[in-house]
């Protein structure tokens, strides 16, 4: 007797826009490094997933009160959401950069003053910002997504975003938005796969196994390459 064996399904959470991680293609599929990155990890360890672009913060509430199985969203490794959620091993590097429209003389921090500067909601270029907008004298508007946060800058209403290095780097060289960076960035966490805390641990594990086998047979190199050229 043969049993049938139910492929395990797991709901991921993700952002709306956060290329070249997660974005709409012209056929509204969800593609970029994290989507290509989940989705070759379940061919590889046996199991499937469904999709669910919540926005960032939107998605580490629902991974937090465990109405999703895991995130993958560019989300950084802190030491503050390890006490939320547990991660699986480091796959990108990241940092946070400050952007100003390309016309803009603001160079550092201290061309901040009295002036206003938009974030993204939940994540750590907004917890940065806030971090040292009492010493540069700066407010803040806060956004639930990237795209409304440049739109922002480019409106004028603010005169910078603070964003993850490699995610303004692509939408203003490989998207032309018309912002430049204006600082080096700062250190940041490396991007890891969450999961709630002491919740599915086997798929964290798969996580990892998967991770390790696309580094060994230059799968997960191929995805880079896809969406960052041969320097990836
Ligand atoms: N890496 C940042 C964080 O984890 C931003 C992630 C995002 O906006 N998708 O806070």
């Amino acid at each position: 007797v043969v049993e049938a064996t139910e492929t395990q399904m797991f709901v991921i959470a993700t952002d709306t826009t956060f290329a070249p991680f997660e974005f709409q293609d012209v056929n509204g599929e969800f593609v970029g490094i994290d989507m290509d990155l989940i989705r070759a990890i379940a061919e590889d360890q046996g199991f499937e997933v469904e999709i669910r672009p919540l926005g960032f913060n939107a998605a580490l509430q629902a991974l937090e009160a465990k109405q999703v199985d895991g995130v993958i969203a560019g989300m950084s490794i802190t030491d503050e959401r390890k006490q939320t959620f547990d991660f699986s091993e480091p796959y990108f590097e990241s940092g946070v950069v400050m952007a100003v429209a390309d016309d803009s003389d603001i160079s550092s921090y201290e061309d901040l003053e009295g002036q206003n500067v938009a974030v993204k909601t939940g994540t750590e270029g907004a917890t940065f910002a806030e971090s040292i907008k009492a010493e540069y004298g700066f407010t803040t508007t806060v956004f639930e997504d990237s795209a409304n946060m440049y739109q922002d800058v480019l409106s004028g209403n603010s005169v910078a975003a603070f964003e993850d290095y490699p995610v303004m780097a692509y939408a203003i060289e490989d998207q032309g938005l018309a912002l430049k960076l204006a600082t080096d960035k700062e250190a940041g966490g490396s991007y890891g796969f969450a999961v709630a805390k002491d919740t599915n641990p086997e798929l964290l594990a798969m996580f990892n196994a998967g991770l390790a086998n696309l580094k060994e047979n230059g799968k997960y190199q191929a995805i880079q390459e896809k969406y960052l050229g041969a320097s990836a």
